[in-house]
């Protein structure tokens, strides 16, 4: 076991001491100690500092071997820091500040989240649902710090609803040929949330942008006018037919009103479909009441 570890997981300034069972037999514990004469280091400025004392012992989820649970446990010291002026508790290179997961198990585990619920992989690898979280949220952190936006020349802006009633989020895609990915997600579906967005992608990225997909949900139309004037705003066709429709629907109540007062036979009711009807599968029927019409 000892040597698994230090062969996949060796850690500067501190050795592994020894590993065993549980008391409970499902788990396996691993003892972690600092190496002799190794300093600790200080957690707010990274740098080694000298030993103030020494707290109980803290526990890190390990990544399960053999499907036991496994931790490590080490003492933690506490850094008398003169550059920071204050005692901390050292940093440990396994460990992410407060999260009790190791850095090894977190990117382990949530590649799991995105397959299964957090709950379910919370339960297959016997931890909670908020360390299934950290491991999310730890993951999600490294890969923004880590992204790179390079050029972008196509996004798709959209909404979605999520708990009961009304509760959006507001969606952000690139979808380049070849690059189809999240590049943002705000609270609400308002102009402000949406300028989060490109807030956070800056003004050279932006004004790169060539073309820009949406639905006709008026705070959006607003931004990409404010924010995207020179790229190509395509609606989506759900919304255009919808409107469409709507406005046929009206302009055929209308005649036909007219049609009646003017004591003329209303021929435009009960004709939608017919009017909705592509030109060549229309029937003669439908040619008939168009030629009348016009
Ligand atoms: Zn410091």
């Amino acid at each position: 076991m000892i040597t698994i570890l230090n062969r996949c997981h060796r850690f500067r300034g501190f050795v592994y001491q020894h590993a065993r069972f549980g008391t409970d037999k499902k788990s396996i514990e691993v003892a972690v100690r600092p190496r002799k004469g190794s300093a600790a280091v200080c957690s707010r400025c990274h740098l080694p500092a000298p030993g103030y004392d020494q707290l109980v012992e803290r526990r890190f989820e390990f990544i399960p071997l053999w499907g036991f649970w496994s931790s490590c446990c080490t003492p933690q010291r506490r850094v008398d820091c003169r550059r920071c002026g204050v005692v901390v508790v050292e940093e440990v290179p396994w460990g992410d500040g407060k999260r009790t997961l190791t850095k090894a198990y977190m990117p382990f585990l949530a590649p799991w989240a995105r397959r299964l619920s957090w709950k379910e992989t919370a339960e297959a690898f016997r931890t909670s649902w908020d360390k299934v979280f950290d491991a999310v949220e730890h993951v999600v952190t490294w890969g923004l710090e880590h992204r790179t936006l390079g050029q972008i020349d196509a996004i798709g802006v959209d909404e979605s609803q999520y708990s009961k009633g009304h509760k959006f989020l507001t969606l952000v895609y690139q979808i380049d040929l070849g690059v189809t990915r999240l590049l943002w997600v705000g609270k609400e579906r308002t102009i402000e949330s949406f300028q989060g967005f490109f807030t956070t992608i800056g003004e050279e990225v932006t004004s790169k942008i060539v073309f820009i997909c949406s639905d006709m949900w008026g705070p959006y139309l607003k931004v990409i006018r404010e924010k995207c004037s020179e790229a190509l705003h395509i609606l989506d066709r759900f919304h255009i037919v919808a409107k469409m429709n709507k406005a046929l629907d009206e302009v055929r109540a209308g005649e036909s009103r007219r049609m009646a007062s003017e004591f003329r036979t209303p021929l435009l009711k009960k004709s939608r479909w017919l009017l909705l009807k592509r030109e060549e599968r229309s029937s003669a029927s439908a040619c008939a009441i168009s030629s009348a019409t016009t």
